[in-house]
């Protein structure tokens, strides 16, 4: 009997630019972020819903063709690359929100770029180090000189993997927004002096390494300067077998741990703009669009185990 080629069609999903949003490699990455949990013999009910992550996709045709997905399921796990591009979607979509927003509320204002390190440490270490990372960044914030001139900022914890000694680099980023009086008289802060009152915050005897730049602005205006600079942090980690105690470091390091923070102005626009949580919140809308969807059609995309990828159902 002559078999007959089943004409199964394969998801194409492309962005407004037309690239493709490569749904089908960031479920393999997620599903081989599920096997390394299952060999470090994490809970079955955690490996299960990262295993799960993105396996039916419902979207809206609309009428030019494009799709916009409307109901998903997804793991929320730290580290799932599926979960971490939608994050990182959203981030985009708010920072670019808020700081349009504080732009416009105060036009004289300028940007600046921190970064707060401590030493590397060792992987057992990580999530202490984390919690005296948001600890002492609080406390540098509370000090009257930092405050005089800041008008909001938006910080997030990042961190990075030493593949020679084997350690980890925790480290604080801040988007600033200072007034233009924080670069005249007293008021500036060089970097030696962050880098003295940071040491100071975070109660250690060294002298940590600190970056502070002015975020210049650039062709694409101050807004597109100041989004190009912060980035959502997720660093991809290299998910192969080799790494499965990075993996294991990296959740465990992060466990509970929130890599965002925003305060001052930036805080009130995001609560006045009711902004959704970016790490924990809804992954499926990841801009806050009112579009309507009632008018397209339904496709809904399955993940084939065997086939490894995305098909459409009939
Ligand atoms: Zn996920």
């Amino acid at each position: 009997m002559d078999k007959i080629q089943n004409q199964e069609e394969i998801l194409v999903d492309k962005n407004s630019r037309g690239k493709d949003r490569n749904w089908r490699g960031r479920k393999i990455l997620s599903l081989k972020l599920a096997d390394i949990f299952k060999e470090l013999q994490y809970k079955d009910s955690l490996i299960e819903r990262v295993a799960t992550c993105g396996d039916t996709l419902r979207f809206i045709r609309r009428e030019d063709g494009s799709l916009k997905l409307y109901q998903a399921y997804f793991c929320k796990n730290k580290l799932c690359p599926m979960c971490n591009w939608r994050r990182s979607m959203k981030y985009s979509y708010q920072t670019s929100r808020i700081v349009d927003e504080a732009i416009k509320q105060e036009p004289k204002a300028r940007f600046l770029i921190l970064t707060l390190t401590v030493k590397n440490v060792e992987g057992e270490a990580l999530n202490s180090t984390i919690s005296q990372l948001t600890k002492s960044f609080d406390r540098l914030f509370r000090r009257a000189k930092v405050k005089k001139n800041l008008l909001g900022y938006l910080r997030s914890v990042e961190v990075t993997h030493n593949e020679n000694d084997n350690t980890y680099h925790p480290h604080i980023h801040v988007l600033m927004m200072v007034k233009s009086s924080y670069f005249k008289g007293g008021n500036y802060i060089s970097q030696i002096e962050w880098s003295g009152i940071w040491s100071q915050s975070l109660k250690v005897s060294y002298t940590p390494m600190v970056d502070i730049r002015t975020v210049k602005e650039t062709g694409k205006g101050l807004r597109g300067a100041v989004l190009e600079t912060a980035k959502y942090p997720t660093k991809p980690i290299k998910l192969d077998v080799e790494n499965m105690q990075v993996v294991d470091d990296l959740y465990n390091g992060l466990y509970r741990k929130r890599q965002l923070g925003y305060g001052g102005l930036f805080k009130t626009i995001k609560k006045q703009l009711q902004l959704d949580d970016v790490e924990n919140g809804d992954l499926i809308h990841t801009s806050d669009d009112k579009e309507n969807i009632s008018k397209g059609t339904e496709i809904v995309a399955i993940w084939n185990v065997t086939k490894q990828n995305y098909y459409l159902k009939k």
